[in-house]
Protein backbone atom coordinates (compact mmCIF):
# COMPACT_ATOMS: atom_id res chain seq x y z
CA UNK A 1 0.00 0.00 0.00
CA UNK A 2 2.66 2.10 0.66
CA UNK A 3 4.43 1.56 -2.61
CA UNK A 4 1.07 2.44 -4.18
CA UNK A 5 0.69 5.45 -2.43
CA UNK A 6 4.27 6.85 -3.58
CA UNK A 7 3.24 6.06 -7.25
CA UNK A 8 -0.11 7.64 -7.24
CA UNK A 9 1.36 10.19 -5.44
CA UNK A 10 4.13 10.91 -7.78
CA UNK A 11 1.74 10.51 -10.98
CA UNK A 12 -0.40 12.92 -10.05
CA UNK A 13 1.98 15.56 -8.35
CA UNK A 14 5.38 15.44 -10.15
CA UNK A 15 6.38 18.96 -9.21
CA UNK A 16 6.34 17.59 -5.85
CA UNK A 17 9.33 15.48 -6.26
CA UNK A 18 11.45 17.95 -7.93
CA UNK A 19 10.33 20.34 -5.16
CA UNK A 20 11.99 17.86 -2.36
CA UNK A 21 15.03 17.20 -4.76
CA UNK A 22 15.66 20.96 -4.90
CA UNK A 23 14.96 20.90 -1.21
CA UNK A 24 18.04 17.92 -0.94
CA UNK A 25 20.44 19.52 -3.00
CA UNK A 26 19.87 22.54 -0.98
CA UNK A 27 20.27 21.27 2.09
CA UNK A 28 23.81 19.79 0.74
CA UNK A 29 24.76 23.13 -0.63
CA UNK A 30 23.58 24.31 2.65
CA UNK A 31 25.71 21.52 4.99
CA UNK A 32 29.13 22.91 3.24
CA UNK A 33 28.64 26.80 3.39
CA UNK A 34 30.03 27.29 6.36
CA UNK A 35 33.25 25.35 5.67
CA UNK A 36 33.45 26.65 2.32
CA UNK A 37 32.58 30.48 4.00
CA UNK A 38 30.16 31.27 1.97
CA UNK A 39 28.53 32.81 4.65
CA UNK A 40 28.58 36.61 4.98
CA UNK A 41 27.02 39.27 6.90
CA UNK A 42 25.26 42.24 6.64
CA UNK A 43 24.90 45.76 8.63
CA UNK A 44 21.99 47.63 9.12
CA UNK A 45 22.11 51.00 11.02
CA UNK A 46 19.72 51.41 13.81
CA UNK A 47 19.51 55.14 14.91
CA UNK A 48 18.08 56.74 17.45
CA UNK A 49 15.61 59.74 16.96
CA UNK A 50 16.33 61.77 19.58
CA UNK A 51 20.20 63.16 17.94
CA UNK A 52 19.83 60.78 14.74
CA UNK A 53 23.01 59.44 16.09
CA UNK A 54 24.09 55.89 15.28
CA UNK A 55 23.22 53.35 18.28
CA UNK A 56 24.15 50.04 16.51
CA UNK A 57 23.66 47.60 13.17
CA UNK A 58 21.50 44.67 12.95
CA UNK A 59 23.09 41.43 11.73
CA UNK A 60 21.54 39.97 8.80
CA UNK A 61 23.01 36.77 7.14
CA UNK A 62 23.26 36.29 3.25
CA UNK A 63 24.56 33.43 1.87
CA UNK A 64 27.00 33.93 -1.34
CA UNK A 65 26.66 30.47 -3.66
CA UNK A 66 28.89 29.88 -6.54
CA UNK A 67 25.58 28.43 -8.10
CA UNK A 68 22.39 29.84 -6.52
CA UNK A 69 23.93 32.98 -6.27
CA UNK A 70 23.24 35.24 -3.71
CA UNK A 71 20.44 33.80 -1.39
CA UNK A 72 18.40 35.65 1.08
CA UNK A 73 17.47 34.55 4.44
CA UNK A 74 13.63 33.96 4.15
CA UNK A 75 14.67 31.36 1.77
CA UNK A 76 17.15 29.04 3.46
CA UNK A 77 16.89 29.60 7.43
CA UNK A 78 14.09 27.83 7.78
CA UNK A 79 15.42 24.86 6.14
CA UNK A 80 18.30 25.91 7.96
CA UNK A 81 15.85 25.25 11.19
CA UNK A 82 14.22 22.05 9.99
CA UNK A 83 17.69 20.62 9.64
CA UNK A 84 19.24 22.02 12.91
CA UNK A 85 21.92 23.24 11.10
CA UNK A 86 20.92 26.86 11.88
CA UNK A 87 22.41 25.63 15.39
CA UNK A 88 26.09 25.66 13.69
CA UNK A 89 25.41 28.61 11.27
CA UNK A 90 23.95 30.75 14.19
CA UNK A 91 27.44 30.12 16.24
CA UNK A 92 28.96 31.78 13.25
CA UNK A 93 26.63 34.81 13.20
CA UNK A 94 27.22 35.75 16.90
CA UNK A 95 30.52 35.13 16.81
CA UNK A 96 31.32 36.83 13.54
CA UNK A 97 29.21 40.06 14.75
CA UNK A 98 30.91 40.14 18.05
CA UNK A 99 34.22 40.23 16.03
CA UNK A 100 33.17 42.59 14.12
CA UNK A 101 31.66 44.86 16.26
CA UNK A 102 34.50 44.41 18.78
CA UNK A 103 36.40 45.67 15.71
CA UNK A 104 34.42 48.67 15.05
CA UNK A 105 34.74 50.19 18.93
CA UNK A 106 38.56 49.68 18.65
CA UNK A 107 38.67 51.81 15.43
CA UNK A 108 35.86 54.66 15.92
CA UNK A 109 35.88 54.45 20.16
CA UNK A 110 32.18 54.79 19.72
CA UNK A 111 30.40 52.25 21.86
CA UNK A 112 28.27 50.18 18.86
CA UNK A 113 25.88 47.71 20.01
CA UNK A 114 25.52 44.76 17.36
CA UNK A 115 22.16 43.42 17.50
CA UNK A 116 22.03 39.64 16.25
CA UNK A 117 18.92 37.28 15.18
CA UNK A 118 18.55 34.37 16.50
CA UNK A 119 15.82 31.72 15.89
CA UNK A 120 14.26 29.12 17.81
CA UNK A 121 15.75 26.30 17.59
CA UNK A 122 18.97 27.92 18.24
CA UNK A 123 17.71 29.33 20.89
CA UNK A 124 16.50 26.02 22.81
CA UNK A 125 20.15 24.23 22.00
CA UNK A 126 21.03 23.00 25.73
CA UNK A 127 24.45 24.90 24.59
CA UNK A 128 22.98 28.27 23.60
CA UNK A 129 24.09 30.60 26.59
CA UNK A 130 27.80 29.18 26.48
CA UNK A 131 27.71 29.73 22.73
CA UNK A 132 27.12 33.38 23.30
CA UNK A 133 29.46 33.54 26.76
CA UNK A 134 32.23 31.97 24.50
CA UNK A 135 31.86 34.84 21.46
CA UNK A 136 31.78 37.51 24.22
CA UNK A 137 35.00 36.03 25.90
CA UNK A 138 36.81 35.15 22.85
CA UNK A 139 36.50 38.42 21.06
CA UNK A 140 36.55 40.81 24.65
CA UNK A 141 33.39 42.23 24.22
CA UNK A 142 31.02 43.11 26.88
CA UNK A 143 27.52 41.65 26.87
CA UNK A 144 25.91 45.10 27.07
CA UNK A 145 27.00 45.34 23.33
CA UNK A 146 25.40 42.41 22.20
CA UNK A 147 21.58 42.85 21.70
CA UNK A 148 20.43 39.33 20.60
CA UNK A 149 16.69 39.67 18.55
CA UNK A 150 14.43 36.59 19.50
CA UNK A 151 10.84 36.58 17.78
CA UNK A 152 7.42 37.16 19.82
CA UNK A 153 6.34 33.58 18.49
CA UNK A 154 9.50 31.53 20.31
CA UNK A 155 8.59 33.75 23.47
CA UNK A 156 4.76 32.81 23.45
CA UNK A 157 5.47 28.93 23.18
CA UNK A 158 5.99 29.08 26.70
CA UNK A 159 8.58 26.34 27.41
CA UNK A 160 10.11 26.27 31.00
CA UNK A 161 13.88 26.74 29.23
CA UNK A 162 12.91 29.81 28.24
CA UNK A 163 12.79 31.59 31.18
CA UNK A 164 15.88 30.33 32.78
CA UNK A 165 17.62 30.84 29.18
CA UNK A 166 16.85 34.91 28.85
CA UNK A 167 17.69 35.27 33.15
CA UNK A 168 21.00 33.91 31.76
CA UNK A 169 21.75 35.99 29.32
CA UNK A 170 20.56 39.05 30.93
CA UNK A 171 22.87 38.01 33.82
CA UNK A 172 25.61 38.21 31.31
CA UNK A 173 24.74 41.84 30.53
CA UNK A 174 23.58 40.75 26.95
CA UNK A 175 20.67 43.11 25.69
CA UNK A 176 17.53 41.64 24.88
CA UNK A 177 15.04 42.02 22.51
CA UNK A 178 11.46 41.25 21.30
CA UNK A 179 11.73 41.06 17.82
CA UNK A 180 8.55 41.04 15.01
CA UNK A 181 6.69 42.38 17.82
CA UNK A 182 2.87 42.28 17.05
CA UNK A 183 2.77 39.54 14.90
CA UNK A 184 2.55 36.59 17.83
CA UNK A 185 -0.47 35.84 19.42
CA UNK A 186 -1.15 39.08 21.76
CA UNK A 187 -0.33 37.79 25.01
CA UNK A 188 1.35 40.66 26.75
CA UNK A 189 1.62 39.67 30.09
CA UNK A 190 5.46 37.76 28.99
CA UNK A 191 6.79 41.61 28.45
CA UNK A 192 6.37 42.42 32.33
CA UNK A 193 7.52 38.93 33.52
CA UNK A 194 10.72 38.52 30.99
CA UNK A 195 14.40 40.64 31.47
CA UNK A 196 13.81 42.50 27.68
CA UNK A 197 15.33 46.08 26.72
CA UNK A 198 13.71 46.83 23.10
CA UNK A 199 10.76 46.06 21.81
CA UNK A 200 10.97 46.04 17.66
CA UNK A 201 7.97 46.92 16.06
CA UNK A 202 7.37 44.64 13.06
CA UNK A 203 7.57 46.44 9.41
CA UNK A 204 4.42 45.60 8.49
CA UNK A 205 2.94 47.77 11.05
CA UNK A 206 5.27 50.36 10.33
CA UNK A 207 4.87 50.30 6.38
CA UNK A 208 1.07 51.22 7.29
CA UNK A 209 1.39 54.17 9.27
CA UNK A 210 -0.54 57.17 7.68
CA UNK A 211 -2.37 55.24 5.70
CA UNK A 212 -4.09 52.84 8.45
CA UNK A 213 -5.39 54.46 10.89
CA UNK A 214 -5.62 51.65 13.38
CA UNK A 215 -2.06 51.27 12.62
CA UNK A 216 -1.68 54.51 13.95
CA UNK A 217 -3.42 53.90 17.17
CA UNK A 218 -1.96 50.89 17.21
CA UNK A 219 1.84 51.95 16.73
CA UNK A 220 1.39 55.11 18.99
CA UNK A 221 -0.04 52.29 21.87
CA UNK A 222 2.38 50.11 21.54
CA UNK A 223 4.93 52.88 21.97
CA UNK A 224 3.46 53.81 25.40
CA UNK A 225 3.06 50.57 26.50
CA UNK A 226 6.67 49.91 26.27
CA UNK A 227 7.75 53.09 27.85
CA UNK A 228 5.45 52.24 30.83
CA UNK A 229 7.32 48.65 31.04
CA UNK A 230 10.77 50.69 31.20
CA UNK A 231 11.53 49.18 27.37
CA UNK A 232 13.41 51.04 24.70
CA UNK A 233 11.47 50.78 21.38
CA UNK A 234 12.97 50.48 17.34
CA UNK A 235 10.72 50.78 14.70
CA UNK A 236 11.71 48.49 11.82
CA UNK A 237 11.07 49.01 8.75
CA UNK A 238 11.37 52.22 8.14
CA UNK A 239 10.79 54.19 4.24
CA UNK A 240 9.25 57.46 4.36
CA UNK A 241 10.01 60.40 6.07
CA UNK A 242 6.65 60.93 6.65
CA UNK A 243 6.92 57.06 8.75
CA UNK A 244 9.94 59.15 10.67
CA UNK A 245 8.14 62.30 11.58
CA UNK A 246 4.89 60.38 13.10
CA UNK A 247 7.94 58.46 15.41
CA UNK A 248 9.20 61.11 16.30
CA UNK A 249 6.28 62.57 17.70
CA UNK A 250 5.31 59.43 19.26
CA UNK A 251 8.68 59.42 20.88
CA UNK A 252 9.90 56.14 19.60
CA UNK A 253 13.53 56.00 20.61
CA UNK A 254 15.69 53.83 17.89
CA UNK A 255 14.51 53.75 13.64
CA UNK A 256 15.80 51.57 11.62
CA UNK A 257 14.90 50.89 7.56
CA UNK A 258 15.64 52.00 4.17
CA UNK A 259 15.09 55.71 4.49
CA UNK A 260 18.20 55.41 6.17
CA UNK A 261 20.13 52.85 3.82
CA UNK A 262 20.04 49.11 3.05
CA UNK A 263 21.54 46.80 4.83
CA UNK A 264 25.44 47.13 3.82
CA UNK A 265 28.87 45.35 3.76
CA UNK A 266 31.07 46.18 6.60
CA UNK A 267 32.93 47.92 4.40
CA UNK A 268 30.27 49.97 3.15
CA UNK A 269 28.75 50.36 7.04
CA UNK A 270 32.02 52.17 8.18
CA UNK A 271 31.58 54.61 5.28
CA UNK A 272 28.11 55.51 5.75
CA UNK A 273 28.89 55.27 9.69
CA UNK A 274 31.98 58.61 9.12
CA UNK A 275 29.13 59.76 6.53
CA UNK A 276 26.69 59.88 8.83
CA UNK A 277 28.54 61.33 11.79
CA UNK A 278 29.81 64.37 9.61
CA UNK A 279 27.31 65.14 7.80
P1 LIG B 1 14.09 40.73 10.45
O1 LIG B 1 14.82 40.30 11.66
O2 LIG B 1 12.73 41.30 10.65
O3 LIG B 1 15.05 41.74 9.71
C1 LIG B 1 14.63 42.89 9.03
C2 LIG B 1 14.45 42.63 7.56
O4 LIG B 1 13.84 43.78 6.98
C3 LIG B 1 15.76 42.44 6.79
O5 LIG B 1 15.52 41.52 5.72
C4 LIG B 1 16.02 43.83 6.23
O6 LIG B 1 16.85 43.84 5.08
C5 LIG B 1 14.61 44.25 5.90
N1 LIG B 1 14.45 45.70 5.88
C6 LIG B 1 15.23 46.64 6.45
N2 LIG B 1 14.74 47.89 6.23
C7 LIG B 1 13.60 47.72 5.51
C8 LIG B 1 12.63 48.64 4.98
O7 LIG B 1 12.71 49.86 5.13
N3 LIG B 1 11.57 48.09 4.31
C9 LIG B 1 11.44 46.74 4.12
N4 LIG B 1 10.39 46.30 3.43
N5 LIG B 1 12.35 45.85 4.61
C10 LIG B 1 13.40 46.34 5.30
P2 LIG B 1 16.54 40.35 5.43
O8 LIG B 1 17.96 40.81 5.63
O9 LIG B 1 16.15 39.77 4.10
O10 LIG B 1 16.21 39.29 6.57
C11 LIG B 1 14.97 38.64 6.62
C12 LIG B 1 14.80 37.87 7.90
O11 LIG B 1 15.72 36.80 7.99
C13 LIG B 1 15.07 38.70 9.15
O12 LIG B 1 13.93 39.47 9.43
C14 LIG B 1 15.35 37.61 10.17
O13 LIG B 1 14.15 37.09 10.67
C15 LIG B 1 16.02 36.56 9.33
N6 LIG B 1 17.49 36.65 9.55
C16 LIG B 1 18.39 37.48 9.01
N7 LIG B 1 19.64 37.23 9.47
C17 LIG B 1 19.51 36.22 10.36
C18 LIG B 1 20.43 35.49 11.20
O14 LIG B 1 21.64 35.75 11.25
N8 LIG B 1 19.91 34.50 11.96
C19 LIG B 1 18.57 34.18 11.96
N9 LIG B 1 18.14 33.19 12.75
N10 LIG B 1 17.67 34.85 11.21
C20 LIG B 1 18.14 35.85 10.41
CA1 LIG C 1 15.53 41.23 13.47
CA1 LIG D 1 18.70 43.16 30.23
CA1 LIG E 1 11.74 42.09 12.54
Amino acid sequence: AKNRGKSAFQRFAPEMKEVSQERLQTESLLRRALEMQEFELRFQPILRLGDSRIMGAEALLRWNNPTLGMVPPDRFIPLAEETGLIITIGRWVIREACRTVSRWQKQTGDPVIMAVNVSPRQFRDPHFVETVSAALQETGLEGQYLELEITERLILDNNLETDRVLRDLDEMGVRLSVDDFGTGYSALGYLKNYPFDTLKIDKSFVGDLNRDSDDTALVSAIINMAHSLGLKVVAEGVEYQDQLEFLSTERCDYAQGFLFTHPLNEREFLLWCSDHMDG
